[in-house]
C-alpha cells in the first residue's frame, strides 16, 4: 500500500536520522576528551619532487585512536570537530605537534623539510590565527620557512580585504601558504591573483582519471598553467600510478603526493623513509609496510 510504504519510509528516515544524530553526539562527547587522553596522533605523507623523486616535505594528517572505536579517520571526526568548535583546540594541537616533530627531526640531523598543516575555516574566522601560528613557531623553535599552511577555498571566501590582511601577516611571519583541494571550491581568480599564495594543490578528484579522461586532463593542464602564470608551485594530490606521474611531469607539475610514493606514515616510519630519500638511497617508490 502506497500510504503505508510512505509512512514506513518516513519512519525509517526518522529512525535513521535519530541514529545518525545519536552517533554524532556520542562521537562528539568522546572527541571532547580525546585531547586530554592523548588519543590524537599525526601521520606524515611525503611530498615528492617530480623530477628527482626526493622528498621535499610532508603533509601532517591527524588521526584519532579511540580505545573502543579504534583508529578513526579525519573524514569522520573533523566535520564534527568543526561543528562543535572542538577544531580550535584540536587544530592548535595539530599545528604545535607538527612543528615540534619536524624540529625534533631537524635536531636529529634530517635536512630541512616543509611541513604542511591543514587549517579549518573556523580557525581563521576566530581572528587570532596569526598569533597562534607565531606562538607555535616560537615555542617549538621551528623556523617559519619550514611551515606551510593548507587553506581550503572555503576559508578564502568572504571579506577579501580582511583575508588579504590576515594572509599578509602570515606571510610576514615567513610561512608558506597553499590552497588545498584546488578546483573544488569557489575561489575567484581575481582573489587568487591578489592573495599571497605560494602553492596550489590539485585535488585528487582531477588526478584520478587524468590519463583516461580528456576533460580531467584539460583541467589539470589548466591548473598547472595557472600556477605557472601566477608564479605558484603546483602539487598533485592522490597520485597512484606511474602513468599519472608521467602525465604530470610532462605538464610541468612540480611536486606530487600519493600512494605511488607512500601512504601517510606514522612518525618513526616517515623518519626512516625520509632519511633514505635524503641520502639518495631511495630511487624507486617503495611500498610501505603499513596500511593508512
Ligand atoms: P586532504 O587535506 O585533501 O588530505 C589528503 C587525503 O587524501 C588524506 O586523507 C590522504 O590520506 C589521502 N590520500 C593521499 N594520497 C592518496 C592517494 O594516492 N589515493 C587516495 N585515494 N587518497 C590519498 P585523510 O588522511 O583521511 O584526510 C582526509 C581529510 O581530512 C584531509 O584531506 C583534510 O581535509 C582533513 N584533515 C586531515 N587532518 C586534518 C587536520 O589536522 N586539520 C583539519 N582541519 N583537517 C584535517
Ligand atoms: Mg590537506
Ligand atoms: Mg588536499
Ligand atoms: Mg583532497
Amino acid at each position: 500500500h502506497a500510504k503505508d510504504a510512505g509512512r514506513n519510509a518516513f519512519r525509517f528516515f526518522a529512525e535513521q536520522m535519530n541514529a545518525d544524530t545519536h552517533e554524532r553526539f556520542a562521537l562528539q562527547t568522546r572527541l571532547s576528551g580525546a585531547l586530554e587522553r592523548n588519543e590524537l596522533l599525526l601521520h606524515f605523507q611525503p611530498q615528492v619532487d617530480l623530477r628527482t623523486r626526493r622528498i621535499t616535505g610532508a603533509e601532517a594528517l591527524v588521526r584519532w585512536q579511540d580505545k573502543e572505536l579504534g583508529l578513526i579517520s579525519p573524514a569522520r571526526f573533523i566535520p564534527i570537530a568543526e561543528e562543535s568548535g572542538l577544531i580550535i583546540p584540536i587544530g592548535e594541537w595539530v599545528l604545535r605537534e607538527a612543528c615540534r616533530q619536524v624540529q625534533a627531526w631537524r635536531l636529529a640531523g634530517l635536512p630541512d623539510m616543509l611541513i604542511a598543516v591543514n587549517m579549518s575555516a573556523l580557525q581563521f574566522r576566530r581572528g587570532d590565527i596569526v598569533d597562534t601560528v607565531r606562538q607555535a613557531l616560537q615555542d617549538t623553535s621551528l623556523p617559519a620557512y619550514c611551515l606551510e599552511l593548507e587553506l581550503t577555498e572555503s576559508i578564502l571566501v568572504g571579506d577579501a580585504n580582511a583575508m588579504l590582511e590576515t594572509l599578509r601577516r602570515l606571510k610576514s611571519l615567513g610561512v608558506q601558504l597553499a590552497i588545498d583541494d584546488f578546483g573544488t571550491g569557489y575561489s575567484s581568480l581575481a582573489y587568487l591573483k591578489r592573495f599571497p599564495i605560494d602553492k596550489l594543490k590539485i585535488d585528487q578528484s582531477f588526478v584520478r582519471d587524468v590519463v583516461e579522461d580528456a576533460d580531467e586532463a584539460a583541467i589539470v593542464h589548466t591548473i598547472i598553467q595557472l600556477g605557472k602564470n601566477l608564479k605558484m608551485t603546483t602539487v598533485a594530490e592522490g597520485v597512484e600510478t606511474e602513468a599519472q606521474l608521467a602525465f604530470l611531469r610532462v605538464e610541468g607539475c612540480r611536486e606530487a603526493q600519493g600512494y605511488l610514493f607512500s601512504r601517510p606514515l606514522p612518525p618513526e616510519e616517515f623518519y626512516r623513509y625520509f632519511k633514505a630519500s635524503a641520502s639518495g638511497v631511495l630511487r624507486q617508490p617503495v611500498v610501505p609496510s603499513v596500511a593508512p
